[in-house]
């Protein structure tokens, strides 16, 4: 694999960017791409995707050696102020970046977090509450409460629950319903909380495609432009499900998307008929997408019973 190519497919989220650091005795070169995967969000539509810092950490977990991977992230994590969504989702992507290397025993990522956790707080308490517009300081506190929370287990969630209830009475402009996801990780412990992999659905492609739909597919094939293929690209994944007997190398395409939701939409498709060969249900298991990687895993290992 280039580098060039390393950097391409580590944008869309590709598993084969693990299989090639596994296997390759020349990882050295792909390093600096693995850097700026650290430093930039390279989600799609994170809002939908979700944070893809699991993958990104399986990669940098291949050079055995943390340290360089976190100095850089940490400062980037601690200078980042949330303007608007795009910068929480910044936010959002060195904050569980560190949560993976903290998990792994990084002093440093977990130092960040807690400095982080302890400065937001401080400001909470003194903050006067804008009703009107998102309230990213609560937001990427909320974030940290969680992840610190997934960090240490209950005694991290009861310290930081003692920690809100000071809060509220410090500045009554907060309650309970400013910080509900943090509350649900109650309920959600036996569950884990990641995403949990839909069950495969039985699709079958049974009808001819209609002259739109063959118009758009051709139309799809054509265009360059990112952000007009994602959207011709719903919209084919929508024939798909509608049982739609276009050409299979329309899913393929989609399956070389940013966009990590879009993939795993394709795989399910390309599983349902027939498509999936084992070794892309291998790459899929390696996937900034965690639906995509559980799916591939229960895919593998039904046909390993078959
Ligand atoms: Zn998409």
């Amino acid at each position: 694999m280039t580098v060039k190519e390393f950097d391409k497919y580590i944008r869309m989220g590709l598993g084969r960017c693990f299989t090639e650091l596994s296997t390759s005795d020349r990882k050295e070169k792909y390093r600096a791409a693995v850097l700026r995967a650290c430093l930039h969000n390279y989600s799609y539509d994170a809002q939908s995707e979700g944070s893809r810092a699991e993958y990104i950490y399986s990669l940098a977990a291949q050079y055995g050696d943390d340290g360089y991977f976190v100095a850089p992230v940490v400062s980037a994590f601690m200078r980042k102020s949330c303007r608007d969504g795009w910068d929480f989702w910044d936010f959002v992507h060195y904050c569980r970046l560190l949560f993976e290397f903290a998990k792994r025993g990084s002093v440093a990522a977990k130092t960040a977090l807690c400095e982080k956790y302890d400065h937001l707080l401080e400001r909470l308490a003194v903050k006067r509450k804008r009703y009107w517009r998102v309230d990213t300081d609560a937001e990427q506190y909320e974030r940290l409460c969680i992840a610190l929370a997934e960090l240490d287990g209950r005694a991290a969630f009861d310290k930081i629950k003692t920690d809100l209830d000071k809060l509220y009475r410090l500045n009554t402009a907060y309650t309970v319903d400013d910080f509900d996801a943090f509350y649900a990780l109650l309920n959600d412990e036996s569950s884990g909380w990641g995403g949990k992999a839909r069950a495969e659905e039985a699709v079958v492609l049974s009808r001819r495609p209609t002259a739109e739909e063959l118009e758009l597919s051709e139309k799809f094939k054509a265009t360059a432009d990112e952000d007009e293929r994602h959207c011709m690209g719903m919209d084919i994944i929508n024939a798909f499900e509608h049982g739609a007997d276009l050409p299979c190398e329309l899913l393929d395409a989609v399956y070389y998307s940013r966009c990590g939701c879009c993939r795993f939409d394709a795989v399910k498709l390309m599983a349902a008929c027939g498509q999936l060969t084992d070794e892309r249900a291998r790459e899929c298991v390696y996937d900034s997408y965690g639906d995509t990687r559980e799916f591939a895993k229960n895919l593998l290992e039904s046909r390993k019973d078959k």
